[in-house]
């Protein structure tokens, strides 16, 4: 178990200290600011939207290694997915963290986000983790529901 646990820790640092896609996308349509309160956790999610595809998401925030390295394999595992498809991802995740579900359950695209099974341990932490996720949902619902570009605020409660 103890082999496993280190492999999950370096996974988790990896996209902590190497966040993907960091930054910024140009021109975006959607833009959400996610802020979790109970960690002092911040991002800055933008994407851009094309036929019902992310064609490109960024992230950049600053916050706890679960907060910061759960949004960078977010931004992995959506990259290039239709909004329904990026939605259901967003479904599992948060079934393995909040639900019955275990990391075994992911979806392929969802692999590395295994790592983060073992936060379900602890609640407040789980936030640290569904911040990203939470944020992208929000920015997603409110795309799809006005149809042009969004600029949003979600905040875990
Ligand atoms: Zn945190």
């Amino acid at each position: 178990m103890t082999d496993i646990d280190d492999l999950y820790r370096d996974v988790i640092l990896d996209h902590f200290r190497n966040p993907r896609n960091h930054g910024r996308v140009t021109d975006p349509q959607i833009s959400v600011e996610g802020v979790n309160p109970f960690c002092g956790d911040q991002i800055q999610l933008t994407a851009k939207v094309q036929e019902g595809r992310i064609l490109d998401i960024c992230v950049e925030g600053k916050g706890c290694s679960i907060s910061q390295s759960s949004a960078s394999m977010m931004t992995e595992a959506l990259k290039g997915r239709t909004l329904a498809r990026s939605q259901e991802l967003v479904g599992q995740f948060k079934r393995m963290m909040l639900g019955n579900a275990s990391g075994e359950d992911l979806p392929e695209e969802l692999e590395d986000l295994a790592a983060l099974e073992g936060v379900k341990k602890y609640p407040v932490r789980v936030k640290c983790a569904l911040l990203a996720w939470n944020t992208v949902l929000e920015g997603i619902s409110e795309f799809e529901k006005n149809g042009t570009s969004v600029v949003k605020q979600h905040t875990e409660e």
